[in-house]
């Protein structure tokens, strides 16, 4: 069968990577979650003290991004990808709250996008391949064959969060996890490079009130709609 893109796009913490990963192990394509390359040029910027608050050092980073290597590697045991920054694991530290809290703001920057766009088009060259993110319909795979923007509701998407961090053992308070899901998706929305935005040839899916399984149903169906026709 002819292979596709799949571009995956929405708001944060509402379960992309979730159905995303579970569709490309289903169909044998590449999985790539572009949310852990922008955190993990964020936690570069954490552990190189390029960032303080959230004033970040846009002359040291632009020097710093050619050096900055992102590459993913298949845990065995779980089957999913897993994320390294300069050949050290980091799966774990680019999902805390330290990272959520900067990550909006250094992926704003033109040349962070761009570098990192450039290696997301290039993982995609031969297709067979589901990517998630902002901008992935819209500015990545602007031709992906199959196009999906997922939302839900604030609250929902925080208490997910919440559930997931907590699960981890790292507490934090409902209200922060709200207050950071809303700021980030206020920035991602306004910011001049690649806002969020729901292409135009983009189905629309609000899991809001879906299970896990439902939403896996539902992107099933849509690549059997599309690989099919
Ligand atoms: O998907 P996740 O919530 O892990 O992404 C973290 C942050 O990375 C987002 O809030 C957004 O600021 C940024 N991002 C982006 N473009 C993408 C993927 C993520 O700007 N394609």
């Amino acid at each position: 069968m002819k292979k596709i893109t799949i571009a995956i796009d929405g708001f944060s913490s509402c379960g992309k990577s979730t159905m995303a990963k579970d569709l490309a192990k289903e169909i044998g394509y590449i999985y790539i979650d572009t949310g852990a390359m922008y955190r993990a040029v964020a936690l570069y910027c954490i552990e190189h003290g390029l960032i303080e608050g959230k004033t970040i050092n846009e002359d040291a980073l632009q020097t710093a991004i050619r050096d900055i290597h992102i590459s993913f590697r298949l845990n065995e045991q779980t089957g999913s990808p897993e994320t390294y920054l300069n050949g050290e694991y980091v799966e774990d530290k680019i999902r805390t709250m330290e990272v959520s809290a900067v990550v909006s703001p250094v992926s704003a920057l033109g040349f962070v996008r761009e570098a990192l766009v450039k290696q997301q088009q290039a993982m995609g060259e031969e297709k067979g391949i589901v990517m998630d993110g902002r901008d992935i319909g819209t500015v990545v795979f602007p031709n992906a064959e199959l196009k999906i923007f997922v939302t839900a509701s604030a609250e929902i998407r925080a208490q997910r969060r919440y559930d997931e961090l907590k699960a981890k053992g790292e507490t934090h308070s409902y209200e922060e996890i709200l207050t950071n899901v809303k700021q980030r998706d206020e920035m991602d929305q306004q910011r001049a490079v690649s806002p969020l935005r729901c292409a135009d040839d983009a189905i629309l899916l609000d899991n809001s009130h879906l299970t896990i399984d439902e939403q896996k149903a539902w992107l099933r169906e849509q690549f059997k709609r599309v690989t099919e026709s």
